[in-house]
């Protein structure tokens, strides 16, 4: 097994570095980064190399469900219209069936440059609505696609007791993410023995409609204190109008006044802030959990990102519904968004770091790394070896000094320039191609053959 690699050029935490030799152990975490250091012809060669970039928000069933709700309805579609087909497919899909289309999902993520995923996890319960036999299972069976394919990941079991504000009761429809405190702290204990280097476990209340603030502080004080919080916030309007409504607090604030929120919290969306949310949330350290395709896709609005930077805030990318597998696609429309939005171009970016790209990437590693709770983000010895050889054979990539690479990489075209990706000190996709790509494309196939079947 390959445990070393010689960088011509690698993104350290101090910026680019020529010469860089990496090495690893078995476990899979970096031993040595040591820039300077001389070719050897017994050590694989790269060009270009970038720590892996963290997907903090992830629900992998909805992958199967990508591009099926482009279609128009009579009255304008929004959300709350693309969360009923969801739930028609959430409904039916088995515990052999979501390993399958995570998988797929996670061999398409990591072949993008992805090397963690965060999974926001509520589909926990049987078709029926009852408890499986093992109650971590639907867990389980995506802790076992990560294995399989290599992926980093930090599970989240979802706390989901309530349909909306005022504790209103589940519908039939939300019958199999059913949970209270207890069952999402024993599914948190079972997936325990889980936990290596590649996988961390922490929890998630779904938001503040499905949970109430007793819940939520009840969630967060049984967790052990190292773990993960995630919760889905102030994605739409009609969100923080019930908001309003019932507690007469908008969410962040609401959730502000409740909760002591820190570095181990990430607020999902955060789409709707106003002024004093947006200055508070960025100096509490919690992280805001960006999701631009599917915020897009789903017409949510968008996140006040210039003064949410100029605060200090820390933010990262996920895919959520996984309109796109790709951190690209995720970094362009965030600063797209905020260009069509305030007619100016370069938006994020700091006095200290005005390559918009290498902002972008690096911002959203250290925001994800907190976000995943695990030693990722940052190519140097006591982390995970998670990295991305770049194809430096592209025209792209071909010649560019190390200034303009991420330039190049977020801004340019729309190839895939990540060649070889190496995850936990494993290398996954090679060439182009995840090392298990035709039987996890297989499996795939066969299981939304199976889902089409019943669901239509
Ligand atoms: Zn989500």
């Amino acid at each position: 097994m390959t445990t070393a690699l010689f960088a011509r050029h690698a993104l350290l935490p101090g910026g680019w570095q020529r010469d860089v030799l990496l090495e690893w152990d078995a476990h899979g975490d970096l031993t040595r980064v040591a820039p300077g250091a001389a070719a050897s012809s017994e050590v694989r060669q790269a060009h270009y190399v970038l720590p892996g970039m963290v997907n903090l928000h992830s629900h992998a069933f909805q992958r199967a469900i990508g591009g099926l709700t482009e279609i128009a309805g009579d009255g304008p579609d929004s959300f709350w219209t693309w969360r009923d087909l969801m739930y028609r497919f959430a409904a039916r899909i088995t515990p052999e069936q979501i390993e399958a289309i995570a998988a797929q999902l996670f061999a398409e993520c990591l072949r993008h440059g992805y090397t963690s995923v965060c999974e926001f996890h509520y589909l926990q319960r049987d078709v029926d609505g009852g408890s499986y036999a093992r109650p971590a299972e639907m867990a389980e069976r995506v802790a076992a696609a990560g294995a399989a394919t290599g992926m980093g990941l930090t599970l989240l079991p979802v706390l989901y007791s309530h349909a909306g504000f005022g504790e209103q009761p589940l519908k039939p429809a939300q019958a199999r993410f059913r949970t209270n405190v207890d069952e999402v702290l024993g599914i948190v204990e079972a997936l325990g023995p889980l936990r290596n280097g590649q996988l961390e476990v922490g929890a998630a209340p779904h938001s503040l409609r499905a949970a109430t603030i007793d819940q939520i502080r009840a969630l967060a004080s049984g967790l052990p204190p190292d773990r993960p919080l995630h919760i889905h916030i102030a994605e739409q309007q009609g969100e923080v109008q019930q908001c309003l409504d019932h507690v007469g607090r908008r969410p962040v604030e609401y959730l502000m006044d409740h909760v002591a929120l820190d570095a181990r919290w990430c607020l999902v969306h955060a789409t709707h802030l106003d002024e004093a949310e947006t200055a508070a949330l960025a100096r509490s350290g919690a992280v805001a959990g960006l999701c631009p395709t599917t915020e897009a896709n789903l017409g949510d609005g968008l996140f006040p990102l210039a003064p949410f930077i100029e605060a200090g805030g820390r933010f990262g990318i996920g895919s959520d519904s996984h309109v796109s597998q790709s951190p690209v696609e995720e970094l362009r429309w965030l600063e797209y968004g905020q260009r069509l939005l305030h007619q100016q171009r370069n938006v994020a970016h700091t006095r200290a770091q005005r390559h918009v790209g290498d902002y972008l990437w690096r911002a959203a590693l250290e925001g994800g790394a907190h976000a995943a709770g695990r030693r990722v983000g940052l190519l140097e010895a006591g982390r995970r070896a998670d990295l991305l050889v770049l194809d430096d054979a592209h025209p792209n990539l071909d010649g560019v000094n190390e200034a303009e690479v991420l330039g190049r990489v977020v801004f340019c075209g729309n190839d895939n320039l990540v060649r070889d990706v190496l995850c936990g000190g494993r290398w996954v996709v090679e060439d182009g191609r995840h090392v298990a790509q035709e039987e996890i494309a297989r499996r795939y196939r066969q299981a939304l053959r199976d889902l089409r079947a019943v669901t239509s």
